[in-house]
């Protein structure tokens, strides 16, 4: 048997065999804290501006070589060498080996206490990030200053990261291309360690329990993100076990790749489009690449985070005309700033809201503040001369609302057409239906717009009242509550009565056990990450549409989650032998393994 088994939240699927590589382990365990005599003060000072600018200079060396794909992430490392730079931190603790006469690190730690002990009880998300990257700043900085520096050298060619809470831009010094997977104490399934994990197809878990009780520096792991375990220190047989089912896991996902070009038509010839959610411009080649259809969710606040200067508006065109034009003519669905909740900009930071989920996010945000709103609206109008370019408003609650983003829309294109600017006049315009008042209004609200596209990561969280980012509820977290399925039936059908289109983007849409029933219901299109649609459109194509509508009306009649768990397995049993056969070895060799 295993020495251990641990369970935690899947955010990247797959299976990853490697050593346990501990990354910031919190901060340094015993700081060395003395007072130096008053001659020595001097090179004390120096060796605390040499440790600064050290670490300056390798997070500079770093820079230049992070991949495109974590472009946002070399964004982070920015703001880390910005904070380096700051004379606040440095300042303060130089001050304090000055008039206290303490040791380098122990300046610096009595610094950072500052700090936090200022903002530490502002509850506001913003400022907790904020502050957690002083103290990944600071840990360097000691680290230097104490000899215990992580050694690089020792990773193996096969590091599973373990990590309290893993900054991409820990990830990123890590050298990604041997990394083999990432497990962390906290985040949920939109922390930045699950997006980037599934942007890089690395399994990842995430809200795993007393981490550090379990596991040890090079203890062999192995990461199961289909079962959202990890086994520690697993025997003979079961590492076979696992290996096997590696191999096969491999294999299934090659195979069902090599048909991702074909249209996502059913069995009895309905067309649904598959579209990809994107959170950079870099992830293209991997919406292609994964036979997406186009782009049907942008998120295109990612590109205003960890940075200092908002984007200007010729920076953000630049940036999604390429978009457009790279893709055209296959649509991109641009959706205005999802800011607020857990996505703050230092520009706009020092918000501090009790319930930020619900407070002045999205289009809330954007209405606020008009003239952050209007240069992405006017860059986005400038995009749509060069492709099949969208746009789409999230987080509406109301008429009101999408009727106010739409003047704003008017006023950009207006200032475009008097600067002789091209732009499409007829760029389709959108909502996300992801609150439970849109949907009891779904009628109203279609009549205002081109199209609806449902938001079930947030409608599942405003619906059910479960914090989409909390692993201690995310137990309750159900795509098929029959409360989730009537409200997307509510909004499929008042678009079609409106006669416009509907699609799904939250991750409910690479769900395969939710697609069929999603099919029966009459959806348009789906969004879902790049690497997840080969499975989805092959899903997609075994079905027929007279099974769907039977599963729905089945499903329609449930009074509960797990009645209608056991009918969409029964479903997958019957429709799927290929995907049941697959799920069923990996079910026998998980029994065996443990
Ligand atoms: C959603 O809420 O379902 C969605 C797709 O938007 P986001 O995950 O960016 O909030
Ligand atoms: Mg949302």
């Amino acid at each position: 048997m295993a020495d251990t088994v641990l369970s935690g939240i899947s955010v990247a699927t797959g299976i990853a065999i490697g050593k346990a590589f501990f990354v910031n382990r919190n901060h340094i365990a015993h700081l060395p804290r003395y007072t130096v005599a008053a001659k020595r003060v001097e090179s004390e000072v120096s060796l605390l501006h040499d440790a600064f600018a050290m670490v300056e200079e390798e997070l500079a060396a770093t820079r230049e070589h992070v991949p495109v794909e974590l472009k946002d992430y070399g964004l982070l490392i920015d703001t880390h060498i910005l904070m380096l730079k700051d004379p606040k931190l440095s300042g303060v603790a130089e001050g304090y080996i000055r008039s206290l006469g303490l040791n380098a690190a122990w300046a610096l730690e009595k610094a950072v206490s500052d700090q936090e002990a200022a903002f530490g009880a502002i509850d506001d998300e913003y400022i907790r990030e904020r502050m957690q990257d002083v103290r990944v700043v600071a840990d360097k900085v000691q680290a230097k200053l104490t000899g215990e520096e992580i050694d690089l050298e020792a990773m193996s060619g096969r590091a599973i990261i373990m990590a309290h809470d893993l900054t991409p831009a820990d990830t990123v010094e890590l050298q990604v291309d041997k990394i083999m997977g990432f497990v962390t104490v906290c985040g949920g399934k939109t922390s930045h360690t699950g997006i980037m994990a599934r942007s890089l197809a690395i399994p990842a878990l995430v809200g795993v329990d007393k981490l550090e009780d379990h596991v040890h520096d090079g203890d062999l792991l192995v990461v199961d993100g289909l079962a959202g375990k990890i086994v520690v220190n697993p025997t003979e047989a079961e590492l076979e076990d696992y290996s096997e089912r590696a191999v096969y896991f491999e294999e299934y996902t090659r195979k069902i790749k090599r048909r991702c070009q074909l249209p996502a038509e059913t069995f009895d010839g309905s067309r649904v489009q598959v579209l990809a959610n994107i959170e950079l411009v870099e992830e293209v080649a991997a919406v292609l690449d994964n036979g997406g259809e186009g782009v049907g969710l942008y998120r295109t606040e990612y590109a205003y985070l960890n940075r200092t200067e908002l984007p200007d508006e010729e920076e953000l065109a630049e940036k999604y005309i390429d978009l457009a034009a790279i893709m055209s003519p296959r649509k991109v669905v641009f959706r205005t700033l999802d800011l607020g909740a857990d996505k703050f900009i230092s520009a706009y930071g020092e918000l501090s809201e009790t319930n930020p989920a619900m407070g002045l996010r999205a289009i809330r945000f954007c209405l606020k503040h008009p003239q952050l709103f209007k240069t992405q609206l006017r860059a986005i109008l400038r995009a749509s001369a060069y492709g099949n370019v969208s746009l789409m408003v999230p987080m509406i609650s109301g008429v009101k609302e999408i009727r106010q983003a739409k003047s704003w829309l008017a006023q950009a294109k207006a200032e475009l057409r008097r600067e002789g600017v091209a732009y499409d006049p007829k760029m389709p315009i959108g909502i996300m239906i992801e609150l439970p008042a849109a949907v009891m209004i779904a009628e109203y609200l279609a009549n205002e717009v081109d199209f609806f596209s449902i938001g079930t990561n947030d409608l599942i969280q405003y619906s059910i009242g479960v914090d989409r980012t909390n692993h201690h509820v995310s137990y309750l977290y159900q795509p098929l509550h029959p409360a989730t399925l009537r409200m997307i039936k509510l909004v499929v059908d008042a678009a079609h009565q409106a006669g416009i289109e509907v699609s799904l983007c939250g991750e409910v849409a690479s769900d395969p056990c939710c697609v069929p029933i999603l099919l029966g219901m009459g959806i348009d299109s789906l969004s879902l990450t790049a690497q997840a649609i080969p499975g989805i459109k092959r899903i997609i194509r075994q079905v027929n549409m007279h099974d769907c509508r039977m599963l729905l009306k089945d499903v329609l009649e449930c009074r509960t989650v797990g009645r209608i768990n056991t009918l969409v397995m029964d479903n997958i049993f019957t429709h799927f032998p290929d995907e049941v056969s697959f799920f069923t070895s990996l079910l026998e060799n998980d029994e065996a393994g443990s």
